[in-house]
């Protein structure tokens, strides 16, 4: 923020800071320290995830500090070659030439980050808008403040004031940030709120990301291995509580596989939480009242084949299976984002197309199955992010994969190359060569046409 309380001069400032954002070895040296701050505080981000909601510690590590730590110091070690300018081919027109891709980076990037991977989805962006050459402010979720506060002394230990901040606070602070001016906003959280940044950016035709979410549909057809598919989907649907947003929203299961597929989630459920899953260290809490509110109105006592107690004063909410729930139901119109999981049963592949379809474009789709027509019917007839094929959720462990959903469920993508991309302009530039100027394209053209029509039809 700067002297007279506005952030309008941030995006001033920060054209002077840019030179010292330039450098890539300054770049590289606040990663590396960057780095070595979260290794010190390792322990103290896995306890304050903890006491924001539970969250295990197996899983803090495994989907937060270890996987910032190993995107770190890959893009530590590559930092080099993302930042040199590629050649390119040049254009045989444009006789002697040789083309470069320069990545240049925005400038000054505000990313605001939701609550449900509170620090992943913080640094991870931050580290690819640094090893881009950009400022940061980050403002992180208030929903997390233990992991906020953890972040924010990161941070501030990190890097110097005018490379990366953080501004803590709720939706005020973020009206506030987003009232400014920035080179680039990447956001990551609901729907609704990204409509928000996305007409925020307008006003200055900054250039976004929206990272959000949506009903991603797990499809197990009858051919799969049942006990396979419920571990796998078990794991990726309540991992963290089912507040991830890609994990499977609901099921749909071929009607003649739906009760094996039942028997064995309710199977792989026990095997992985106990039978008094609200004891259990490994199963998470709901962030708050009102989203535990919201998810106890979506379980309709009639419907839960397992599961569904719940208890408000420690915001638990047991993994729960819901039979066949009515499609315009609460539960089958917004994303669930919670330990509930719908099961529902198709006849035939039309089907599965009209319920897909009844939604916006997913973030993910899963498709379990050992014949690969269904597989290649499922991909190549629906538009999602990205997805896996016998599997949930571990797509996101590639950085080779670009991350990001489509529609309604995001624009643009982030993760390995990706994020240095996303981060940078590419600046476009031919470099010509002087010791020969083709005299065809100057003016006068008399007599020219017919050369020139001849080079295109050849080139
Ligand atoms: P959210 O949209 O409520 O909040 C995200 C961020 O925006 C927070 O920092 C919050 O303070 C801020 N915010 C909230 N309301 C705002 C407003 N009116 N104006 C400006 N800023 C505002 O999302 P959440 O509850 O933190 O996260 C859950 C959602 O995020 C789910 O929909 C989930 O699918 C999505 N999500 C997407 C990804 C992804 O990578 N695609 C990852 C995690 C979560």
């Amino acid at each position: 923020m700067c002297r007279n309380g506005t952030y309008i001069c941030i995006y001033q400032e920060t054209k002077a800071m840019i030179d010292f954002a330039h450098t890539i070895g300054q770049r590289k040296k606040a990663l590396e320290k960057l780095l070595h701050t979260i290794i010190k505080y390792e322990e103290e981000i896995v306890k304050a995830l903890y006491d924001d909601f539970k969250k295990p510690g197996f899983e803090s590590v495994i989907t937060e500090t270890a996987y910032v730590i190993s995107d770190l110091k890959e893009t530590i070690s590559k930092i080099h070659s993302l930042t040199k300018p590629k050649k390119v081919r040049a254009a045989l027109l444009n006789f002697p030439s040789s083309d470069y891709i320069y990545s240049e980076p925005y400038g000054k990037v505000l990313i605001i980050a939701p609550w449900n991977y509170p620090f992943q989805l913080a640094i991870c962006p931050l580290v690819a808008a640094v090893s881009a050459g950009n400022t940061v402010v980050l403002k992180p979720s208030e929903l997390t403040p233990h992991t906020s506060a953890t972040l924010s002394k990161i941070i501030t230990e990190s890097f110097s004031k005018n490379h990366v901040t953080v501004e803590e606070g709720g939706v005020e602070k973020s009206t506030e940030l987003l009232s400014s001016r920035w080179d680039y906003i990447f956001f990551t959280g609901s729907v609704p709120v990204g409509k928000t940044v996305a007409k925020a950016a307008a006003e200055y035709l900054t250039p976004v990301t929206l990272e959000l979410g949506g009903k991603s549909p797990c499809i197990v057809e009858q051919s799969a291995d049942m006990a396979l598919a419920a571990k796998r989907i078990v794991w990726g649907k309540f991992i963290n509580a089912g507040q991830t947003c890609i994990a499977p929203d609901y099921i749909l299961v071929h009607a003649s596989a739906k009760q094996l597929l039942i028997e064995q989630l309710k199977a792989e459920i026990t095997k992985a939480y106990g039978t008094d899953i609200s004891t259990s260290p490994d199963f998470a809490r709901i962030i708050n009242a009102k989203n535990w509110e919201r998810l106890v109105n979506y379980i309709e006592p009639g419907k839960v084949i397992f599961g569904g107690i719940h208890h408000k004063d420690n915001l638990y909410i047991a993994p729960t299976l819901i039979d066949e729930p009515d499609l315009k139901s609460e539960l089958m119109q917004n994303e669930i984002f919670g330990p509930i999981l719908p099961i529902i049963s198709y006849q035939n592949e039309q089907e599965i197309h009209t319920i897909i379809n009844s939604y916006e474009k997913p973030l993910s789709l899963y498709v379990f199955t050992k014949s690969d027509r269904f597989s290649d019917f499922i991909l190549e007839n629906f538009s999602f992010g990205g997805g896996c094929i016998n599997d949930t959720v571990i797509h996101i462990a590639n950085r080779n994969l670009p991350f990001g959903g489509v529609g309604h469920s995001g624009m643009g993508a982030y993760h390995g190359q990706s994020s240095f991309d996303t981060f940078s302009h590419k600046k476009a530039i031919t470099k010509r060569g002087t010791w020969l100027d083709v005299p065809l394209r100057y003016a006068p053209y008399k007599d020219k046409l017919k050369t020139l029509k001849k080079i295109f039809k050849w080139i």
